[in-house]
This record gives C-alpha cells, structure tokens and sequence, in this order.
C-alpha cells in the first residue's frame, strides 16, 4: 500500500480552489506499487504499468487500401488514358507474385502490394476494352491509395504512453500488434461505507426519521467504473468508537477508504477524533457548489476521503477530489475534465470566486448545442442527477449567465 505521511493533504488557503485541490492530489499521491500481466480481454480499464515500443510495424505489411488495379508509379498515364494488360490477381491473405513493368495487377482491399508496386487505382475509376484490358486515366498521383508498412506505427516506435488508462481502441493496437498480455497495474482497492444514524440500507427495517442509504451504490458505481476493486462495508453509526474501529480496520487490504456524510460542519469533531489516533484529518472548503467540506485523511499511511452526504454534493466532489485520487493511485496519466463550450439557455447568478456546477440536459438545435438548466437546484435531488447529462462548470470568474452565453458543459460519461 502507497504509505502517506500526516500531514500530506494540509493545505493553508481558506477556500481550497478546485484547481489546487487537484493540483495536490497529483504531487502527494504516488501509484500502488503492483504491477501483473493480464490477457488482452481482461486489459480493457485497466493502466498500462510500462511504456509499450511496436515490435512490429503497423500495417505490418504495405497493401492496398481499396479494391481495383496496381502497377508501379513508373508507369502511371501523365498525359491520356491508356490500356494495360492483367497479369495476375491477389487477394487479401495471400501472397503477391512481383510485378512485371507496363502491367496492372487486379487487387483487393488488404492484400499485399506486389513488389515493385507502389499505387493503386480503384476499380469504379478505370475502363476495360475489348481485349481484356483496363483503361487507366491520366492524373493519379504516385502512391495513391496504397497503406505502407509503418504508416500507422513504425517498428519500435511508442505505440502508449505508460500511464495509459486502457479503452478499447487501446487493447486493439496491442492486439493489432500481435500481443497477447500486457503488464498493467494492479486494481485499486477501495473500501466504502455510508455514515449517519438517519442511513439505513434499502430492505432494512426503516424508522420515520430514517431514509435509504443511496450514496453508497453511487460510490460504488462510480469506483467500479474507474476500474476499482470495490468493498461495500456498510453503515456505520455517528459514535466515535464505532467509526474508528470500522476505519482502521478498512485500511486494512484497502488503498482508500471513502466515507459518505457526516462531516460538514460541526459534525466531523467524531470522524476526526476517530482517526485522530491513527493519523490526521484536514477539511478542504472546496470553493466548489455543490460541494460543502471534503475530509481528507490518514489513517495509518493509508488515505481516507469522507465526502458529504448530499447525494448531488457527494457526485461533484466525487469528480473533483476521488476521481483525481484513484487516478494518481492507479498511475494513470491525469485526464483533465474539460468542459465543451455550449450555449446557455437559461439565466443564473453566482458567488465569485467559487466554482459552480449546474445540472444540465444538452439539446442539439438549429444554432448548435444548448444547455438547457435542470428547474430546481437541491443538493439532495437525485432526479436532478437522473434526468440531466451533464455539468455546466461555471468558473471561479464568472458572476451572472445570461442565455446564449457560451459556457462548458461536461457530460456525465466523461467523470469516469
Ligand atoms: P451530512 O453530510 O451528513 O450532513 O448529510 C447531508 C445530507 O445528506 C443529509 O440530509 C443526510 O441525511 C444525507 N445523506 C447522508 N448520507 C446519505 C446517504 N448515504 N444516502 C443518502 N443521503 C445521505
Ligand atoms: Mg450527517
């Protein structure tokens, strides 16, 4: 487990910056150490552990792009059409006799060059006479619809970055390259619980002052979706002897412990003084709305974020402090969230100085996309988070939005 001193997330300002909190997330944490070799179908999320070099070359051969006729470049018509004999046929998956000069060679999308050609005319743009020759206009350029070797990647060249959280695209080019297994660092292990004496699981018995606990499925969902080992370890009660037995015994096989609710203000005094033994706890005021204080931990070397309990809070802070966490936890390179720019279709006032975030739903219409305002603003709504796709981010500068101001939104399949 990745050992944190103390004091790793104190930090002096008033307000954290979202910035800054993400900024300190990168220096401080380190990556697990762990690295396996893992079979390409189970490498899909997963963070490439070493930079990987092509072994080979991509195409691995030089072949055609499109089905039609090759011949060598040398003897391309300049001036007027002219009429070439067919002297041979290759099809994808076998191998090409070499050309012989002032003749074509019928070829298919895939198949390799011949040797000695070098350009292909695609069979919708030539003529056939007669005697069974093919008429090639004048005008094509040398090389034309022909994919060298190498014109993707070439041998030994960085094909990803170690770092690299892995997507489809990247286990295809580890394949395309003939790989079977890559070295990718190992899951990061999260443990989740939910806190407060008013939480109680769906399916348990419910007092009337009591509600269901929903943040932890979130949280869940949320971590597993970066690529998370995810314990559920439940709810635990506002009693500090409770909570510090439940939290020391989470570090245990876990890289971070996440906690949900009770710890805005005033509430934390039991969360703090239960790690208090163990480690430390800072807040971060996150200059961020929804958001309320971020508890950042150490319990035994290990980190322990306690989120708020709003569910809508718990989401936004979720993006802006976990998700940098589990990142830098898992070596992946950072992945900035970047918002798009939209227009507004609505108009809203804010605090300078703090970071907004408004739930909206993207329209597509005739002047491009629109964000358009989720109706009300509770950080309790979880229909708010349901019926929208994404975060409008209004920055720290911004004080009013009037419609059609262009403004960034960020969708939500972007946050994992
Ligand atoms: P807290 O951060 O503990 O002050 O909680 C803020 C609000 O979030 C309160 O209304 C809590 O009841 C609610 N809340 C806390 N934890 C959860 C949870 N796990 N699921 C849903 N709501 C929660
Ligand atoms: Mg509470």
């Amino acid at each position: 487990m990745a050992q944190l001193s103390d004091d790793c997330f104190a930090f002096g300002g008033a307000l954290m910056p979202v910035d800054e909190a993400v900024a300190l997330i990168a220096a401080r944490i380190s990556p697990v150490a762990g690295v396996e070799r893992v079979a390409l179908h189970d490498a899909d999320n997963r963070v490439l552990a070493h930079a990987l070099h092509a072994p080979l070359p991509l195409p691995l051969f030089s072949n055609s792009a499109v089905d039609g006729y090759a011949l060598r470049s040398a003897d391309l018509p300049h001036d007027a059409a002219r009429a070439f004999p067919v002297a041979g046929r290759v099809q994808a998956g076998s191998a090409a006799a070499p050309i012989a000069p002032d003749t074509v060679m019928r070829i298919f999308t895939g198949a390799p060059m011949p040797q000695g050609a070098d350009t292909v005319f695609m069979q919708e743009d030539v003529e056939h006479d007669a005697d069974g020759r093919v008429i090639l206009p004048a005008g094509l350029r040398a090389g034309a619809n022909m994919r060298p070797a190498g014109e993707d990647i070439a041998q030994g060249a960085l094909a990803l970055q170690a770092g690299q959280r892995l997507r489809p695209q990247h286990v295809a080019l580890a394949a395309a390259l003939g790989l079977t297994h890559l070295d990718l660092r190992r899951r990061i292990r999260v443990a989740v619980f939910s806190t407060g004496n008013e939480v109680v699981a769906p399916g348990a018995p419910r007092d009337s002052a009591q509600l269901y606990d929903s943040n932890r499925f979130m949280l869940a969902g949320l971590l597993r979706r970066l690529g998370c080992d995810v314990s559920d370890l439940g709810i635990l009660r506002d009693d500090r002897a409770a909570l510090s037995v439940a939290l020391e015994g989470a570090t245990q096989g876990h890289d971070l412990v996440l906690t949900s609710g009770g710890v805005s203000t005033g509430e934390e005094d039991h969360v703090r003084a239960s790690i208090e033994a163990a480690g430390s706890l800072v807040l971060w005021r996150m200059a961020i709305k929804p958001g309320r204080p971020v508890a950042m931990g150490v319990i035994y070397g290990t980190p322990f974020i306690g989120l708020p309990g709003n569910p809508v809070a718990s989401f936004v802070t979720f993006a802006y402090v976990v998700r940098p966490v589990i990142l830098a936890l898992a070596g992946a390179s950072p992945e900035p969230l970047v918002a798009l720019p939209v227009r507004a279709d609505f108009s809203y006032k804010k605090k300078k100085g703090r970071r907004e975030y408004v739930r909206a739903s993207l329209k597509i219409s005739t002047e491009g996309p629109v964000a358009q305002k989720f109706p009300r603003e509770g950080a309790g709504l979880l229909s708010s988070l349901c019926e929208t796709n994404g975060l409008v981010e209004l920055g720290e500068d911004i004080e009013r939005v009037a419609p059609g101001d262009s403004v960034g939104f960020l969708p939500y399949a972007a946050l994992v």
